[in-house]
């Protein structure tokens, strides 16, 4: 399985280019060739979310790591979850809620982000290199991403998070760690200054020592969403009598729609998938009435969907709309949030 950018320009890449890499050269995000697919009845045998992961995990990993070392990389990789099923189920008449915060940020960020993080420490060992993981944070994603790599010694992290809103346990989560290879960096600005600073640090480069990646969190990284799909599967595999399956999910940056719309391609039998947003509505704009166009973001009580782009919706566009056209994806992302988006009927 090789991959390629929504744009076009980077092709033929292997797993752990892409997982290093994070974003395209040409500015797109990283798909698989093809969208592999899943046995369900095996998936309906296995006794627990690690099995799962294990039948999933190495269908995007086998251009650079062999089903041996994904298999032990999967089975040692999510730590510190309270649940011992890692995802909790409750269910209540026909409506289950899938409880995705037993991790130890209480945030889902966890099941990607500890997946990403003990794949970037294996590509460490192997090339004998450390790393510098930099990433700007509203709140979820910084903690979990601290916490996904800290005991990895050759991974520091520069977690740059904004003088506002943010809960003060998420606060307290990222500015209290004793790990001497963790910075939690204060701006005195808003989440968007954050990452300014961070896309122009990865612009920038030149801090960085010979032999030293630059590693990317946000939620672009496929393989954050490789950890995700998995909790779409165990939810079959614990509710495999219902037929169809409808999913209802809070929306940010659009990758846990994303994880979930991948499992559906992979075979999932799933009806619809509902999109949830807050007064950060570009998603609603776009289902409702064919308009993906930039606006300011307005600060909610659900911060991590507060934002004014989602950025896996790229994704969406590329495989479900345009039908993996690089060329159409190209034209319209290159034009955007300049030009707003808007898709021709017939799409
Ligand atoms: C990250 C996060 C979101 C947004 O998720 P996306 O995958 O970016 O859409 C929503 N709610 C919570 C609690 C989060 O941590």
């Amino acid at each position: 399985m090789l991959f390629h950018s929504t744009r076009g320009g980077d092709k033929d890449k292997d797993f752990a280019s892409i997982l290093m890499q994070g974003l395209a050269d040409d500015g797109g995000l990283f798909m698989p060739d093809q969208w592999p697919q899943v046995d369900l009845k095996k998936i309906k045998g296995l006794q627990s979310f690690v099995e799962v992961a294990k039948e999933i995990v190495p269908l995007f990993t086998a251009s650079s790591f062999t089903q041996e070392e994904t298999i032990k990389i999967v089975e040692n990789t999510w730590h510190d979850f309270e649940h011992q099923d890692l995802v909790g189920i409750q269910t209540i008449e026909n409506i289950s809620v899938l409880e995705l915060f037993h991790g130890p940020t209480a945030a889902f960020k966890d099941f990607g982000l500890q997946l990403a993080a003990a794949f970037f420490n294996e590509v460490l060992e192997k090339e004998d290199k450390t790393a510098i993981v930099l990433g700007a944070t509203s709140g979820d994603t910084g903690s979990a991403a601290i916490d996904a790599c800290r005991s990895y010694a050759r991974i520091k992290s520069f977690i740059m998070l904004p003088n506002g809103n943010m809960s003060e346990v998420q606060r307290r989560q990222m500015s209290t760690i004793e790990a001497e290879n963790v910075f939690a960096l204060r701006i005195n600005g808003t989440f968007d200054d954050c990452q300014d600073l961070v896309k122009q640090a990865f612009i920038q480069r030149d801090f960085l020592k010979p032999d030293q990646y630059l590693l990317a969190v946000n939620s672009i990284n496929w393989t954050r969403i490789v950890g995700q799909i998995c909790y779409y599967f165990f939810a079959y595999n614990r509710l495999a009598n219902h037929q169809n399956l409808n999913f209802s999910i809070p929306t940010g940056n659009f990758g846990n729609v994303f994880a979930c719309y991948s499992a559906f391609k992979m075979g999932l039998p799933i009806k619809t998938i509902s999109v949830a947003v807050n007064n950060n509505d570009i998603l609603h704009r776009f289902f409702a009435s064919n308009d993906y166009s930039k606006k300011q973001v307005h600060e909610t009580i659900s911060p991590s969907m507060d934002i004014s782009v989602a950025s896996n919706f790229e994704r969406l566009v590329y495989d479900f709309f345009l039908d993996r056209s690089t060329s159409k994806c190209a034209e319209l992302f290159n034009n955007f949030p300049n030009q707003g988006i808007e898709l021709d009927e017939a799409t």
